[in-house]
């Protein structure tokens, strides 16, 4: 008996119903391979409580596990109401910055008349209530035209499909975050509604400027972030991206996600970036024990395209039912990757030009020649193992590092299992010898593919693979 390892791997949001030691450590043994602390909710003594419990519960189960900070970004909102409010077709209303409620004039989070212009589309309440921009009244007002019926509430979201921020998605609240985030043990920063690649390279500065060695993800969720090559830009300075569904399918329409998806997990596949997607893959779990067909259907076609990860937000965050739905998606997962390739794509193939790519690559092809149980990689920044999953082997990735940082970003990505052990020669081969010693590769003697570089522990040298025997 071998053991199985899934390949695309599982990041639960955190929550209320989840937000404790035991559920934290029954999810890891379930299968969640990262948590997402949503930044858009809690404050940092419940935050600080969360990390400890993940790292605790990781290091006594013995995987490496993954924490996102996932930041707000400009995720607009109502202010307080009195009362629910309702407005109809042709109505003009007010939102002020830092007003009361009064009438048709509405509290609103964040100063738009900053921002917005007239003539742009406002949508409130997940897109429910569609608005168009009249006039900007003062420095902190704007009135807006209503264009259907609907009831307004407090604090319901509000989208700017249209609205340019012009580099300046990073809130007040988002810098205090940040820098909270650089004081805590964090593998992941998410950057919600990015517009261009310049959104990126701004945290990035302060992320190294603050010594973080964490990991961007760029959240795709605003038109602008899709159009035309900004796609590819934004893949290329990013460390990750996510395909946020939820707030995409309000500024961009529903029908244009299921593309958008294909496309940022082949331009994640080509840059041997690490792709996410994320929102509504099993809502139906918040309140029932079994998802859908349909949801079935939709983590089965990630898993097929090839994305690392795939997401819970509500599901864990929110919902009755956090370990049924996480054992529900690796069921979904474990029977997929047994019975359906990755669909290759054309992309990376025609990229081989260096010489990391091509001994990826030539490792990979060995694999599946000699039918090996799995490629060990000796890596230490997780480059090396990244960049071998890229070309998405259908075997596990086994990867040792002497950075526990590295093995907790690698905890995400495709096909890996990593382990942390001090830096030596024979790195490798020992970690595959003790873990044929606790029957990981079956009975008796096992060829594995070790891929590595001459000087171990030094970054950015691959250059040998060899191919040894567990006895
Ligand atoms: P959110 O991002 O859950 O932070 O809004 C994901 C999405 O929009 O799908
Ligand atoms: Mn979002």
């Amino acid at each position: 008996m071998s053991i199985i390892f899934k390949r695309t791997k599982i990041l639960a949001t955190l929550g209320p119903p989840t937000s404790n030691p035991e559920i934290i450590e029954q999810l890891i043994h379930t299968g969640v391979n990262g948590f997402r602390l949503n930044f858009s909710h809690g404050d940092y003594s419940e935050r600080d409580d969360q990390i400890r419990w993940i790292r605790e519960a990781s290091e006594k189960i013995g995987k490496p596990v993954a924490i996102l900070q996932d930041l707000q970004g400009p995720k607009i909102r109502l202010g307080m109401l009195s009362e629910n409010t309702s407005v109809k077709t042709g109505d003009e209303i007010i939102l002020d910055y830092g007003a009361k409620h009064n009438g048709l004039t509405f509290p609103v989070q964040y100063n738009l008349a900053e921002k917005v212009k007239p003539g742009e589309p406002l949508y409130i309440f997940d897109g429910k209530i569609r608005t168009t921009v009249l006039e900007i009244v003062s420095g902190t007002a704007i009135k807006l035209r209503v264009e259907n019926d609907g009831t307004l509430m407090s604090k319901k979201g509000i989208n700017l499909p249209d609205t340019d921020f012009g580099g300046d998605i990073l809130t007040p609240k988002d810098l205090r975050d940040i820098e909270y985030g650089l004081t805590k043990d964090i593998d992941y920063v998410a950057i919600s509604f990015i517009q261009s690649a310049d959104d990126i390279n701004n945290l990035r500065q302060i992320l190294v400027a603050g010594g973080s060695k964490a990991h961007i993800i760029s959240k795709i969720e605003t038109k602008a972030a899709i159009k035309d090559d900004m796609l590819e830009e934004i893949v290329k300075v990013s460390d990750g991206v996510m395909v946020a569904r939820g707030d995409l399918a309000v500024e961009a329409g529903a029908e244009v996600v299921p593309i958008v998806q294909r496309r940022i997990i082949a331009l994640c596949r080509k840059h041997g970036k690490l792709s996410i997607v994320a929102t509504q893959m099993m809502a139906s779990m918040v309140d029932a024990p079994e998802p859908t067909r349909a949801e079935v259907s939709d983590v089965a076609s990630a898993v097929i395209q090839g994305a690392d990860t795939v997401m819970l937000s509500d599901e864990t965050a929110n919902g009755r039912y956090p370990l049924e739905t996480v054992a529900a998606m690796k069921k979904v997962i474990l029977y997929t990757q047994d019975n359906a390739p990755v669909s290759p794509i054309q992309d990376r193939v025609a990229s081989l030009k260096k010489q990391r790519d091509a001994i990826s690559a030539a490792a990979v092809s060995l694999a599946g020649q000699l039918k090996v149980p799995a490629i060990i990689a000796e890596t230490k920044s997780g480059a090396t193992a990244a960049n071998i999953a890229s070309f998405r082997p259908n075997l596990p990735i086994i990867s040792v590092t002497s950075e526990p940082r590295a093995a907790q970003q690698l905890a995400l990505g495709y096909a890996n299992r990593s382990y942390v052990r001090p830096d030596s020669a024979e790195a490798g081969f020992d970690l595959a010898s003790e873990l044929k010693a606790q029957g990981y590769f079956g009975d008796g003697p096992a060829p594995v593919i070790i891929v590595s570089g001459q000087q171990p522990g030094i970054i950015g040298t691959t250059d040998t693979i060899k191919v040894r025997i567990l006895e």
